[in-house]
Parts: C-alpha cells; sequence; structure tokens
C-alpha cells in the first residue's frame, strides 16, 4: 500500500507499527448544523481508505471524535460561539442541538453507505481527561495560565510548523485572517486548552475544573480521545487540508509534548470540494446539505459515484453539470448491474483492483477497471457479478440493491401536510424535522406555487 504522508509530503509505502494492524484516527464533525457535502467528501474519502486497508488483508481500527462542545468560528478560538448560535437559530438547547445534528450526521454517514467508526467518542464526556491532559502540560512547562485561561505555549515546542512547513508568520490566525488579539498570550501563537474566560460569558456548556469553570479549547479533544482509544501511538491520522496549520499542528505539538514521543506516522489529508464560489464552507450561506441535494432530486449514491470518479487528493469542482452526468452514469451502471446472472467465483480482475487501492487510494482507476469487468466478452455473466460485488466492498456504491417500491402514500400525504401546518405556525425546526423523515423514506419534497409535491428519489 502507498499512501501520500503530508509530514513528508511525499507518496510512502505504508508500514504499519504492527504487521498487519493499523489504528486510524479521523477528526470527526462539529455538530452544531448539516454537515455540507465538502465535509462529506473527507469522509466518503476516508472510509475508501478503510475500506481499501482492510480489503488488503489489514486488520484497522478508526476512533473518530464528535465535536458536541460548542466552539468558536475559527481554529484561532475566536468569533461567534457555534453551537450556541444553532441553539438561538432554532430555539433549543446547545444539548438538544448536538444530539440532533450528531444523530443527522451518521444518517447522512448511511446514506453515504459509510462504515461507522469502531470508536466514536463526544467531546463532552472527556472532561476528566482533559484536566489530566492539561495537568501534565503544566507539570512539563508547556502549559501556562493567563487571564483566567490556559494556554499551550507554542515556544516550548521548536518543531512546531513540521506538519505545516509554514513560517509562522504566515499561520493564518482568526476568520479574518489576522492573529489572534487576546493580550493574554505569551506569543500570538499560543492556543487556549482550558477557558474561563472568553468574549462568550454566555457559553452553555461549561465544567467545573481546577483551573476554574469553563470549557475545553477544540484541539484538545482530538489528541485525548485519540490517546484514549488507540494509545499513545498512531498509524494514520486523518482530516480535511484546512486542519494542516492550526488544527493538527495543534494536536502533534500537544499531544507530542503529553507522551514525549512521535505520535503518527502517517498523515493523509482529503482535499476541498469547491464551487465557482470558491470553497464550500458552512459559514457562508447556502451550502449543500446531503439532504438539500436529494431534495434536488440526486440521490446519495449519485453524489458518491461523482467523488469517486476524482482522486481525493485533488479539488473537486462540484457543478450541476457533474451531479447531473454522475447520476446518469450511474444509473446506467447499476442498471448493468442488477442484470448480471448469479455470481460465479473468479480471481480475475482482482489482483488489479488491488493495486489501484493501493496506489495511493487511486478510485479513478477502480471504476475504469469496474466498467473494463462489464465489457470484458471472456467473463461469464456471474464472474462479473462476483468481481463488481467484491469491488462494491471497498466502493459501496450499493450497486446490487433493488429499489423498493412499496410506497405508503397515505404516511407521506400526512407527513407533507403536517410540515405545512409547522411552516405556517413558523415552527421551522419541526418542519425541518419532518423533511428530514420523508428523506429517510426516499422522498423528496419540492415548495412550489401550487402546494408541495414529491416524488420517489
Ligand atoms: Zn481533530
Amino acid at each position: 500500500m502507498k499512501l501520500y504522508n503530508t509530514m513528508t509530503q511525499q507518496v510512502e509505502q505504508f508500514v504499519p507499527l504492527e504487521p498487519g494492524k493499523v489504528k486510524i484516527y479521523t477528526c470527526g464533525p462539529t455538530v452544531y448544523n448539516y454537515a455540507h457535502i465538502g465535509n462529506l467528501r473527507t469522509y466518503v474519502s476516508e472510509d475508501i481508505l478503510v475500506r481499501s486497508l482492510r480489503f488488503l488483508g489489514y486488520e484497522v481500527i478508526r476512533a473518530m471524535n464528535v465535536t458536541d462542545v460548542g466552539h468558536l468560528e475559527s481554529d484561532a478560538d475566536e468569533g461567534e460561539d457555534k453551537m450556541l448560535k444553532g441553539a438561538r437559530r432554532e430555539r433549543k438547547t446547545v444539548w438538544q442541538i448536538a444530539d440532533y445534528y450528531t444523530d443527522v450526521f451518521f444518517q447522512d454517514m448511511e446514506k453515504l453507505h459509510l462504515q461507522k467508526p469502531d470508536i466514536v467518542m463526544r467531546a463532552t464526556d472527556q472532561i476528566d481527561e482533559y484536566i489530566e491532559f492539561i495537568q501534565v502540560l503544566q507539570d512539563k512547562g508547556y502549559a501556562y495560565q493567563a487571564g483566567g485561561n490556559i494556554y499551550y505555549d507554542v515556544s516550548k515546542f521548536p518543531d512546531y510548523t513540521k506538519l505545516s512547513r509554514m513560517p509562522l508568520e504566515n499561520l493564518q490566525h482568526g476568520s479574518r485572517g489576522e492573529v489572534s488579539l487576546d493580550e493574554n498570550k505569551r506569543n500570538p501563537y499560543d492556543f487556549a486548552l482550558w477557558f474561563t474566560k472568553s468574549k462568550f460569558d454566555d457559553q452553555e456548556m461549561k465544567w467545573d475544573s481546577p483551573f476554574g469553570r469553563g470549557y475545553p479549547g477544540w484541539h484538545l479533544e482530538c489528541s485525548v480521545i485519540s490517546l484514549k482509544a488507540l494509545g499513545e501511538q498512531l498509524d494514520i491520522h486523518c482530516g480535511g487540508v484546512d486542519h494542516i496549520s492550526t488544527h493538527h499542528t495543534n494536536e502533534i505539538a500537544q499531544t507530542e509534548s503529553y507522551t514525549g514521543r512521535k505520535w503518527v506516522n502517517y498523515w493523509w489529508h482529503a482535499e476541498f470540494l469547491i464551487t465557482d464560489e470558491g470553497r464550500m464552507s458552512k459559514s457562508k450561506g447556502g451550502f449543500l446539505s446531503l439532504s438539500r441535494l436529494q431534495e434536488l432530486g440526486y440521490d446519495p449514491m449519485d453524489y458518491k459515484y461523482f467523488l469517486l470518479g476524482s482522486h481525493y487528493r485533488k479539488q473537486l469542482m462540484f457543478s450541476d453539470e457533474g451531479m447531473d452526468s454522475a447520476r446518469t452514469a450511474y444509473q446506467k451502471l447499476k442498471e448493468r448491474t442488477l442484470a448480471l446472472e448469479e455470481a460465479i467465483e473468479t480471481e480475475a480482475y482482482l489482483d488489479q483492483f488491488k493495486a489501484a487501492l493501493a496506489d495511493d487510494l487511486n478510485t479513478a482507476n477502480a471504476l475504469t477497471l469496474l466498467y473494463a469487468v462489464l465489457k470484458d466478452d471472456s467473463l461469464k455473466s456471474g464472474e462479473k457479478r462476483y468481481i463488481i460485488q467484491q469491488m462494491d466492498t471497498v466502493l459501496g456504491l450499493d450497486l446490487f440493491r433493488e429499489k423498493e417500491h412499496d410506497l405508503d402514500v397515505e404516511t407521506i400525504e400526512r407527513l407533507i401536510a403536517e410540515r405545512n401546518a409547522a411552516k405556517s405556525e413558523k415552527n421551522w425546526a419541526r418542519a425541518d424535522e419532518i423533511r428530514q423523515q420523508l428523506i429517510d423514506m426516499g422522498i423528496s419534497i419540492m415548495d412550489g406555487k401550487d402546494g408541495t409535491t414529491w416524488k420517489v428519489n
């Protein structure tokens, strides 16, 4: 298996810490809103990584955090509190918001046929561990208290920029690109481990600690959860490229300060989904959730097919045309796979397929091979089915499931009526919930001048 390692900036032969076993940590979602399809691209790529390793014979254990603590707009602990903003928008408590969007996130993962990580831990369940971690950093001289908060002193970690390879001055802090103006810090690049005082006195999630009643900094949770779930060393740490310069940089500094040893062997990063307005992000209005994509008439598998056509380390331009051609191609592909006869075992093509995966997850080549199988006249129909079934255990394109046609029209119409009633009462949260319920049933709804219409996805 060859993988690109951000730390060395090279494609390297993958060698696990323990032969045959792989420990992977993936940064999880922040659950104050729907994941946008750009975020989901990272999770799709990570799923391909995990499934490929398993297909190649490795025993994989993967852990992920869920960021359910209120956090700020930017990596640099500035801006508005995201969880609180979500709660205000939807008139719920921060805890309800976190629960609701955690559920939605895992539903999105299911819709995309992504395997759930073996270990999932919520940030809010690790408070004692954060306190212990911070105390160790204090004892070792890496952390200091100032103005009521605890900060990590980046000047104590000489290799601070080893992942980003950027001069410290180039690091973008703050949503507007400036260095944090927090006057309590010794160095402008120091980051908070624990807040008792911030600009946000209305932060609702707070815990008692030896440093005062407050809440943890964002970067802390990934270090603590990965140590707890997977031990002191990891084979692979995954995330989006936007995490390289600050979040992962800070994770490395604090974890290696805590353990006193190298933490991660391979840093793996997925590129952005972009639109003609630039990178898709939650802070810009009009981001696309998977549910929204379904409302627009696409199946989650259309989107996955669209993603797999390009390499995870390349930026991918999202467009209606791209999605339309992915939908057409996916539907045609599925018609062909469903028409194949009962599976007959064969070894044909599987070595080539493994080689495509082992080539830094070349999913585009893997898809090309899949089409080559369909076209190959020397194979029996059942052999084609067998090979493609094997391939689909990695690609997860759901190529052999027939659509369910048993429609409960009465329930659909009742839900739509309930949703319209909720909308007229301006109960948007309830209206959203019902829309989600319909989407989960495979129904898209369209609001038009003549009322609401629906169709089966
Ligand atoms: Zn993380």
